[in-house]
């Protein structure tokens, strides 16, 4: 059975990428599997590289500073690159390193960013229809670009007026989306907020953004104690 929803008198719609447009998946069994892989020959490509030469040595001092010691086994910069992504550790030299592999593999086209079928289809017809569509995710606006640069619908960055990431202001903070309807110029009941998540959803509702929350069938199961409508397609909603 399929639902609605309808929002006629927006103008604006603010979306998040993981949960939302695109599978929660995708970052944990994709890109972090890819930088992982691709780690050796990439350092051993880019060895005359001083940029990822500082990086590297960035990275040998935050997995120092977590425990690791260059006698660990393995090329030394490779082990504790390993060291940090066994931890998770979210270090600025790790997430540079692995932000400029996933470059890498997204322009060679060994990296293909998911966006759920309906998605693209959707988007072009929320433009023709005259909404600014804009993006808000805890990935950095560059990785952003580079995500929906290279997706499996392909190029989709023209669709997209804004890009914000948490420099911002965290997505959980009612700042943030103040901050956000002040960028987009339009009155807060005027715009849409589409995520996965409770919480930012009701740091948006309380700027007064028109909030939807996204069930997709990878996402963690939600209560349903919360005031908001929920959409499992983005085919669901209408503007019009
Ligand atoms: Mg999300």
């Amino acid at each position: 059975m399929s639902a609605s929803t309808s929002a006629p008198n927006a103008r604006g719609v603010l979306l998040d990428i993981e949960g939302t447009t695109s599978s929660i998946r995708f970052v944990a069994d994709e890109m972090f599997p890819f930088a992982r892989r691709n780690l050796a020959a990439f350092l051993e490509q880019n060895e005359s590289n001083t940029t990822i030469m500082e990086t590297t040595h960035e990275i040998c001092r935050e997995a120092t500073s977590l425990g690791w010691s260059d006698t660990w086994p393995g090329n030394s910069v490779v082990s504790a690159v390993n060291f940090l992504m066994d931890r998770d550790a979210k270090t600025t030299g790790l997430k540079q390193l692995q932000g400029m592999i996933w470059e890498s593999g997204f322009h060679s086209g060994e990296l293909i960013a998911h966006v759920y079928d309906e998605v693209p289809g959707c988007l072009r017809k929320w433009r023709a229809q005259g909404l600014d569509l804009r993006i808000y995710s805890s990935g950095s606006v560059t990785a952003q670009k580079l995500f929906f640069g290279h997706t499996s619908a392909g190029n989709l960055l023209d669709l997209f007026t804004a890009h914000y990431d948490t420099n911002i202001g965290a997505k959980r903070e009612t700042q943030s989306y103040a901050y956000i309807t002040k960028d987009f110029g339009l009155p807060p009941q005027e715009i849409v907020f589409i995520s996965d998540i409770v919480e930012e959803l009701e740091a948006a509702a309380e700027v007064g953004l028109q909030c939807i929350l996204s069930i997709r069938s990878e996402n963690a199961s939600i209560s349903n104690v919360h005031p908001f409508r929920s959409i499992r397609s983005f085919d669901e909603v209408f503007f019009a």
